[in-house]
């Protein structure tokens, strides 16, 4: 199944405003607000905050609005204030960026590593508003269906929180099998005899986490039959992602939020509308936030 973006869409506040802010990226600001922090005389972020201009032009891009842009991720940057010796002695637990290693697994110098961590938040926090704004005008159901029956993959996966498993009404198979197999195992794991991926759509408990597992022709138990998500103010995370993603850093445990490595690095999906209607848009963007851009078919 292929969805286009309807033409209607193009013309609508939302379509216009995701647009927009593909073509002036949060990341340059809040890159340019760390170098002058660092470098200037403010005890902490929100000081500098009220020094910027309201405009500010840089690499051909007009912010109008800087400031209010800024504050949107300024406190995404607060771990910068702990780099300055008249900055916090004790830094929130959750704000400690991790360890990153470049792609030879050397790590990366603690100020770099910082920058490549809050890239992502930034990116991450952007880019799922940025898919809000895009997908609704595209009326489009690909991201809540499994693969089509002709398809090469046989089944498409949504990873969930153990918190999000009971906003389902689907079967949840949690076994010491499944608890020690993976989706990607070959052999695939059995269910009463035939691979998962033939069985009905439900829920697993992998070695790695949670996931539901859509099959063939599938449509998520939470989908209207208007195409609508019944459950659209409490979606899953993964739901609210965008089939652009930041692999700024890339976690190569998801369940330990551990073995971070820097891609700098974002991937559009390509089975997406909006991403083949704005692929130079996105192009742009990646260009603008100096990361390389891929794009890849997620089903075919
Ligand atoms: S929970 Fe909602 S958004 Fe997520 S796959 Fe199901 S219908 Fe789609
Ligand atoms: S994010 Fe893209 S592929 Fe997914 S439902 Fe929205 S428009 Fe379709």
């Amino acid at each position: 199944m292929s969805f286009t973006v309807p033409s209607a869409a193009k013309g609508s506040h939302e379509w216009r405003a995701g647009v927009k802010a593909l073509g002036s990226p949060a990341w340059p600001l809040c890159n340019l607000a760390i170098m002058l922090f660092m470098a200037g005389p403010y005890r902490d972020l929100n000081e500098l905050l009220k020094d910027l201009p309201d405009e500010i032009e840089m690499e051909s891009v007009c912010y109008p609005s800087a400031r209010a842009l800024l504050s949107r991720y300024i406190d995404l940057l607060t771990p910068f204030e702990s780099y300055k010796p008249e900055g916090p002695v004790d830094i929130h637990p959750g704000n400690v960026p991790p360890e990153v290693e470049d792609s030879e697994g050397n790590p990366l110098d603690p100020m770099e590593a910082a920058r490549a961590w809050i890239k992502q938040k930034v990116l991450e926090r952007e880019l799922e508003r940025i898919n809000s704004l895009l997908c609704g005008p595209c009326q489009c159901i690909l991201c809540c269906i499994g693969p089509e029956v002709d398809a090469r993959q046989f089944f498409f996966e949504i990873p969930l929180s153990p918190a999000e498993v009971p906003l389902f009404d689907i079967p949840v198979r949690s076994t010491k099998q499944t608890r020690a197999s993976s989706p990607e195992d070959e052999p695939p794991l059995r269910i009463h005899g035939t691979p998962f991926y033939l069985s009905q759509p439900a829920i697993y408990e992998w070695q790695k986490g949670w996931s539901m597992i859509l099959t063939r022709e599938a449509r998520c138990p939470n989908l209207t039959q208007q195409g609508s998500c019944a459950i659209y103010g409490d979606r899953p995370l993964t739901c609210r992602r965008p089939q652009v993603f930041p692999f700024i850093v890339e976690c190569r445990n998801d369940k330990n939020l551990t073995n971070l490595s820097f891609r700098d690095t974002i991937l559009a999906v390509w089975d997406c509308p909006y991403v083949r209607t704005l692929k130079a848009e996105i192009i742009k963007y990646a260009h603008l936030c100096e990361a390389d851009i891929i794009f890849r078919e997620n089903k075919a």
